[in-house]
């Protein structure tokens, strides 16, 4: 398989489970993919998990879909509720109704800008005598074992949104050839990523947009100014996070 067709193949993986903003009456911005991992397993990977997320991983176990042997990977950008609304309800879930050992650390790993405030929104919204147990790390993260690539790395990159929060976007590699940019919630791409994506060191990115010139978003203008419209029109960046 050449690199091209590699990256075809993993930006058809890529499902968003929702594209809104805070404030959409649909859904909120989320997506995943899955590896297979070994003993046929699934490695599923979510990026953001607002109140929706929750709800439509609900909806599609009572609808059939297996879940119960996933290892769930989990990336938070920050603690606004459009991105991890759903996150205790979500653990809740995996550990009451579905049995899944969420305190296993092969099992369950979260991957945020800060682990200390992560425990705390964990503490007040799911509580419970095991949460230091549960795997939440701020640094960069290599998964190995998945067959269908050989590796994944998670690299989280501190980003400017709203005055007093902390919050990140990701890289992520795939088996050292795919590679994507998730911005997260900003008013601005880190110069190294621009770099990097305008050099096609990374392959494509998925960035959250705004309709309106605002001070703690992306709007249009920002695009305009930094990137080439082809990487718009070609799908090499693909914007969420948007007004319905
Ligand atoms: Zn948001
Ligand atoms: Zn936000």
């Amino acid at each position: 398989m050449n690199d091209f067709t590699k990256i075809q193949k993993m930006k058809n993986m890529i499902r968003f489970i929702g594209t809104g903003n805070a404030f959409s009456i649909k859904n909120n911005n989320s997506f995943d993919f899955q590896l297979f991992a070994k003993e046929n397993n699934l490695a599923r990977f979510i990026y953001e998990i607002p109140m929706t997320t929750c709800k439509e991983f609900i909806n599609g176990v009572n609808n059939g879909i297996n879940i119960k042997d996933d290892r769930y990977i989990i990336m938070i950008s920050h603690l606004h509720e459009d991105h991890v609304g759903g996150l205790a309800t979500f653990l809740q879930y995996l550990y009451f109704s579905l049995g899944i050992d969420i305190y296993n650390k092969d099992k369950l790993i979260i991957i945020c800008p800060n682990k200390e405030e992560m425990k705390d929104y964990l503490r007040l919204t799911m509580g419970g005598n095991n949460l230091n147990k549960l795997n939440i790390i701020d640094h960069l993260v290599d998964i190995e074992e998945l067959r269908d690539f050989k590796k994944v790395k998670i690299i989280p990159v501190l980003v400017n949104h709203v005055e007093g929060i902390n919050s990140c976007g990701f890289i992520t590699k795939v088996d050292d050839i795919i590679s994507f940019y998730y911005t997260g919630d900003c008013n601005n791409i880190p110069e190294e990523i621009r770099i990097l994506f305008n050099n096609k060191k990374i392959d494509f990115m998925i960035s959250e947009l705004s309709d309106k010139p605002n001070s703690v978003h992306l709007d249009i203008s920002y695009f305009d100014k930094y990137f080439d419209a082809h990487d718009i029109e070609n799908g090499r960046i693909i914007f969420t996070h948007l007004t319905d």
